[in-house]
């Protein structure tokens, strides 16, 4: 494998871009891909996000765009994902990449206005990155001509399969120039799968990069049993959370979008740094959470398997599954959430009486048990906190505040520790973070996982519905500025 990216063929406005990243090898299925991707080969990739994939396809593309030019209406490119966080990553890719190059990118994804998307396309764009449905749309609307893409990206494959997308795929396929190159990847390979690239892909290369159900050595994964209390599991996960040295950041999934409100509330009124990542906050939420993750500004994310699918989160120190998968293939794809590009990371998963069938699935697939690990003593110590869930707003929101340490940073990790300390008075209270001071808002998350957004009704006004009719998305617990 080459040891930098000089040999790969790419151009020097590249390769200084990737060098200004501060990537200095390219991973696997980098310095395999690449070459083939500017011989103008079709190529099959099969690699898991966290791989380094996204770079693999849009640092040839940006070298393969630097000769012709855009013409209106017809992207020059196209590039499928099947979330709009997933589109919106590759965005940020091309930005991070492309930063030598001027070339015009547009994203057609739902619950953004699609007005200045518009524009850029009716100039010309070089790069489209698109969720299926969205793009149907815009192209049934007449915005969009096909014919003039050279490449087509299909990434994420299997995920679309998941999500349904399979005939939005083989429609745009049909729209396509027949003589186009076509780049696809996916994790694994089904058997639909299999059928679509032999359909739509020519003499592909094929790479692999990963075996199937490879767990990432990086990852030390513990097992902590718990009763099958909702109330107990949110007190042993709290627990957990505090005692876990080295706790940077968390990524806690749950198995139901209901309980990741919940759980994200519950989080909330512990004082505890927490949102919840699901379908039915609208994109500019969804954006926000992310970000303010990212940013560090938010410590715990909860979220779902849809809506955390694929995310890229370079740094996250810990995993936590409230909820024991019950598809052991989401164990995989959510642990691997941490450890990634060679990271260290843990993952801590708490399984209750009634999750046996599903750890043995999850250990037949890993093939390996996964180390277990205790709680201390009495799980349920915060009978005072949870009954805080039904004290007035008011009262409310003056609990769970970061607490101003001596050096200015704030507390936050250790909320019931917290409390306690500003009962005894020992701790100052100067510098509120925002809280969030909403009253529980009602359950509306009673139905499965939302469709992904081309599966819902795609007639009528483009726009998202927001967040429920009362209000808007709720503010986010996050961390005051400088609390780290
Ligand atoms: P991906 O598989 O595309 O989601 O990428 C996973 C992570 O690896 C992202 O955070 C990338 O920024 C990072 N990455 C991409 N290429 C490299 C590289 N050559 N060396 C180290 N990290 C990389």
């Amino acid at each position: 494998m080459p040891d930098d990216f000089s040999g790969l063929g790419l151009s020097a406005k590249v390769t200084d871009a990737v060098a200004a990243a501060g990537y200095t090898k390219p991973t696997e299925i980098q310095a395999q891909a690449i070459p083939y991707v500017l011989e103008k080969k079709d190529i099959i990739g099969i690699a898991q996000t966290g791989t380094g994939k996204t770079a693999s396809f849009v640092l040839p593309m940006l070298t393969l765009l630097e000769s012709g030019r855009a013409r209106a209406r017809m992207p020059r490119t196209l590039i499928l994902e099947p979330t709009r966080e997933l589109a919106a990553q590759v965005h940020e890719n091309f930005e991070k990449y492309g930063k030598n190059h001027k070339l015009s990118v547009a994203l057609i994804i739902g619950g953004v206005s699609f007005d200045d998307q518009n524009k850029k396309l009716d100039r010309g764009v070089d790069v489209l990155i698109a969720t299926p449905g969205r793009l149907l749309d815009q192209f049934e609307r007449g915005r969009i001509l096909m014919s003039g893409v050279e490449i087509l990206v299909i990434d994420e494959a299997d995920r679309m399969l998941d999500m349904g997308f399979i005939p939005e795929i083989e429609k745009i396929c049909a729209k396509l120039p027949p003589r186009r190159q076509t780049l696809f990847f996916s994790a694994t390979m089904a058997p639909e799968i299999q059928k679509l690239t032999s359909r739509f892909l020519k003499d592909p290369i094929r790479i692999e990069v990963a075996r199937k159900n490879s767990v990432v050595e990086t990852i030390d994964q513990k097992l902590v049993r718990v009763p099958n209390s909702p109330e107990d599991k949110r007190a042993a996960l709290r627990q957990l959370i505090r005692g876990e040295v080295g706790l940077k950041n968390a990524i806690i999934f749950c198995n139901r979008k209901r309980d990741v409100a919940t759980l994200a509330r519950s989080l909330q009124r512990h004082g505890f740094s927490a949102a919840g990542l699901h379908g039915d906050m609208d994109q500019k939420s969804r954006m926000e959470t992310l970000d303010s993750f990212k940013t560090d500004k938010l410590m715990l994310l909860v979220a779902s398997d849809v809506a955390a699918r694929g995310l890229d989160i370079p740094a996250v120190s810990h995993v936590f599954n409230f909820d024991v998968p019950t598809h052991a293939e989401d164990y995989i794809h959510r642990i691997g959430r941490t450890g990634r590009a060679g990271r260290s990371g843990i993952s801590i998963t708490l399984a209750t009486p009634s999750d046996g069938k599903y750890l043995d699935a999850i250990t037949r697939l890993i093939q390996r048990d996964i180390p277990p690990m205790a709680l201390d003593g009495n799980i349920r110590e915060e009978p005072v906190a949870e009954a805080r869930e039904h004290e007035p707003r008011e009262r409310r929101s003056r609990r769970g505040r970061g607490n101003t340490r001596s050096d200015g940073s704030t507390q936050h990790a250790a909320p019931g520790r917290a409390d306690r300390q500003e009962r005894n008075g020992s701790e100052i209270r100067s510098q509120a973070p925002r809280v969030h001071q909403e009253a529980p808002r009602p359950e509306r998350q009673d139905r499965p996982e939302p469709l992904p957004e081309t599966q819902k009704p795609r007639r009528g006004p483009v726009s998202d519905t927001p967040f429920g009719s009362d209000g808007p998305v709720p503010a986010f617990l996050l961390r005051p500025t400088g609390a780290r």
